[in-house]
């Protein structure tokens, strides 16, 4: 969810699925970055998933939304892909799958992941959490998931639902139940809250945020995001009305307030059980 410096795909990235039989998942790949550096522990490969049903009003990569277009990987062509990198990643990185919405293609990511952790390479979810439902068959495939990964970084965009809702076309319950499961299961996560202006940057709403991520076990990172303006190029280039526009990044102090409200410091917290990486 926050690409940063990516490497589009081209044609002869594409390996044949002549030799894959009909039940492989497979995922649709929107784009690769090789050394990423902000997207989980250690430098990473991230892949990110095509899809998103969110329509957060900051979204920097309106391309990644829409739903089955992107380029068709299965597990074993993606971690083949990602393979070269490997002696990068030292002890700590490995490969995330981050988006659009990683969670909307869980199938692919039970394969991959599950393909991963029996190679040694450490696995990391980036979400939002919107696909989250304990309605089955998703939430069997959920708790299947979460076998195979090692960390979670999750978004929690709004702490007010009908501000959450705002702010991205839906409520906020089931992202907080899936956090919440997390939390009450032993599945490591990092908390990100993006920092918006006339948004989620009030301190009445980053305290109740704050003391929210505070009740949680397994946090290992709250991490601020400060607003920025960079995905406007895309939304003009799409004939998308910019949905924020005229509102600056938040100033440092702003930050700094933020970061103080959400405790960001006291991660990880010295009587956790935090996860070696
Ligand atoms: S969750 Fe929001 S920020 Fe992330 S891809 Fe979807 S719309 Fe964009």
């Amino acid at each position: 969810m926050t690409i940063k410096f990516t490497t589009r795909l081209s044609t002869e990235n594409i390996v044949s699925k002549s030799s894959e039989t009909a039940t492989t998942p497979v995922g649709y790949v929107h784009s690769f970055e090789t050394f990423g550096s902000v997207d989980g522990p250690g430098i990473r490969f991230v892949a990110f998933l095509q899809g998103c049903r969110m329509r957060c009003e900051f979204c920097h990569n309106p391309d990644t939304w829409n739903i089955g277009s992107g380029e068709a990987y299965t597990a074993d062509e993606l971690i083949a892909k990602a393979l070269p990198y490997k002696a990068f990643w030292g002890k700590d990185g490995g490969i995330t799958c981050s988006g659009g919405e990683s969670l909307i293609q869980i199938d692919f990511l039970i394969d991959l992941f599950k393909k991963c952790q029996a190679q040694g390479i450490n696995t990391c979810l980036d979400t939002c959490g919107q696909p989250f439902t304990y309605k089955e068959p998703f939430f069997s495939k959920f708790k299947k998931l979460m076998k195979y990964t090692d960390l979670s970084m999750v978004d929690i965009k709004h702490i007010d639902s009908g501000e959450h809702k705002r702010l991205t076309g839906f409520s906020n319950e089931h992202i907080l139940e899936m956090i919440e499961y997390m939390s009450n299961h032993g599945h490591h996560m990092w908390i990100r809250h993006v920092l918006i202006p006339e948004r989620t940057d009030y301190d009445t709403y980053l305290t109740r945020l704050g003391d929210y991520v505070q009740t949680l076990d397994n946090v290992d990172r709250v991490e601020v995001l400060p607003y920025h303006t960079m995905g406007i190029v895309k939304y003009e280039k799409m004939g998308i009305k910019y949905p924020l526009a005229g509102i600056e990044p938040p100033t440092h102090d702003r930050i700094v307030n933020a970061e103080r409200l959400l405790h960001t410091a006291d991660y990880p917290k010295s009587n956790a059980n935090i996860r070696k990486f």
